[in-house]
């Protein structure tokens, strides 16, 4: 499931969705923290009590209530029609309060917990390479299907990476 096809074309996937913005879950959850690095920094901010460690099927993650709830459901409906390529699937991590790769001021998604980067067969797909690990590609609708973006739309391609979009975060925080 570490076999490399081609990104398919852009409006192929994403259907509906956008990045979820920081300045949307700085409005609806607080700031994470103070202070950012390139690593993981322990979340202090106000959603902190909405933080949780649960198994989601293939692996347990440590994100946002209701991140956390949704990915079960995106694994669940995943293992269900597609048995083959959910036995390869594992995680590079959830919660993580950090810059974006690359960015000196913007704040990954991944520092309110609600996006996740997965791995499949144990291997991190390559970003900004223009290629996406096969099991990421049939894993994608189950994402899509749960209001989750797929990373592979950014500017710089990071197809490991899939969120919470911005019209699903509105949605389950309003
Ligand atoms: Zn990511």
């Amino acid at each position: 499931m570490a076999a490399l096809v081609p990104v398919p074309k852009k409006g192929s996937y994403n259907t509906g969705l956008s990045p979820c913005r920081p300045s949307t879950l700085r409005a609806l959850l607080g700031e994470p923290r103070g202070d950012y690095g390139e690593d993981c920094r322990p979340v202090t901010g106000p959603f902190r009590s909405r933080l949780v460690t649960a198994d989601v099927g293939p692996f347990r993650v440590t994100g946002l209530d209701v991140a956390v709830d949704s990915l079960r459901k995106v694994m669940t409906a995943f293992r269900k029609a597609d048995p083959e390529a959910y036995a390869s699937v594992g995680t590079a991590g959830m919660l993580c309060a950090r810059l974006v790769r690359g960015s000196a001021k913007t704040i990954s998604n991944h520092s309110w917990g609600t996006a996740v980067d997965l791995t499949f067969d144990r291997r991190l797909d390559v970003m900004g390479d223009g290629m996406v690990q096969l099991g990421l590609l049939r894993v994608r609708p189950f994402f899509q299907a749960h209001g989750w973006y797929w990373g592979a739309g950014f500017a710089r391609e990071d197809a490991m990476h899939f969120e919470l979009a911005e019209e699903t975060v509105r949605r389950l925080l309003a």
